[in-house]
């Protein structure tokens, strides 16, 4: 791995996922806690970035920042040459509900639900057809699920729920994915495994991937790894498996 913080500009087509100077101040009560304090990088369409830092870094609020889950205090995120803040309601409905996959670290899959159906969950305003179920059985069957289609979530271990909710984000064919720590409660083997399917969609579809973690367990998936503290970018690098 090499340092390339000022080394191979990436390309203007590719920058489409651009964030510039990013600051975001969370109110707890009347104090004000600076989780970002200026963040400026690139992400270019279908790497797969891992973005590390301690607890309290200001990962999360990146990441929820990028999924137009919350607005910035300032700076700008731009989304293929456009604004994040300048889309309507309807745009930033359309962006989070169609252009990006959410994956959490709590799997938020629905107990009621067995695993095909928690992957069809995010169509389920629109109607089910027959081809998007089994494009969902099609998924569930590539993070190597498909004799568990059936099975509920209580009678999921961790690592298969997870790879539930991987299925569930890629259904809509997202252009982002982005994942909040989505090992933090898997043991080694099953986070392992999780990653090496995310990493076989990602490679299969090109979806660019932006994963937060401050687990160094699993960082050979990465093309990028970008580390955070106290709420500013202090480094960048690349795998030497990105570079042409
Ligand atoms: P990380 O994901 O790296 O642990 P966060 O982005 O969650 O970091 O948090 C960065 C800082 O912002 C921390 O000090 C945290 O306590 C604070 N913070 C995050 N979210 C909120 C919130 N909704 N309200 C108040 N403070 C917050
Ligand atoms: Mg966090």
């Amino acid at each position: 791995m090499q340092d390339i913080t000022h080394d191979k500009p990436i390309k203007n087509e590719h920058r489409f996922l651009s964030v510039s100077d990013l600051k975001k101040v969370h109110l707890r009560g009347e104090t004000e806690v600076p989780a970002l304090r200026g963040v400026s990088c690139q992400f270019e369409k279908g790497s797969f970035n891992f973005i590390l830092g301690p607890s309290g870094s200001g990962k999360s609020s990146l990441l929820y920042l990028l999924g137009a889950l919350d607005d910035p205090t300032d700076g700008e995120i731009q989304f293929a040459g456009q604004s994040l803040s300048s889309f309507t309601e309807d745009q930033r409905d359309h962006y989070r509900r169609e252009q990006v996959g959410f994956i959490f670290q709590s799997f938020n899959l629905l107990k009621t639900l067995n695993a095909v159906d928690n992957v069809l969950v995010p169509f389920l305003p629109q109607g089910i057809n027959a081809e998007l179920r089994d494009r969902a059985i099609d998924l569930l069957t590539q993070v190597g699920l498909g004799h568990r289609l059936d099975h509920h979530p209580h009678h999921l271990s961790g690592g298969e729920q997870q790879r539930v909710a991987i299925a569930r984000a890629l259904l809509k064919k997202p252009e982002l994915v982005l994942a909040d720590e989505p090992t933090g409660e898997l043991d080694s083997e099953s986070g392992a495994e999780v990653f090496r399917y995310l990493r076989k969609l990602h490679d299969e579809q090109q979806t660019t991937v932006i994963v937060v973690t401050h687990d160094e367990r699993y960082l050979e998936n990465a093309d990028r790894l970008l580390h955070l503290a106290d709420g500013k970018l202090l480094r960048e690098e690349i795998h030497s498996r990105a570079i042409d």
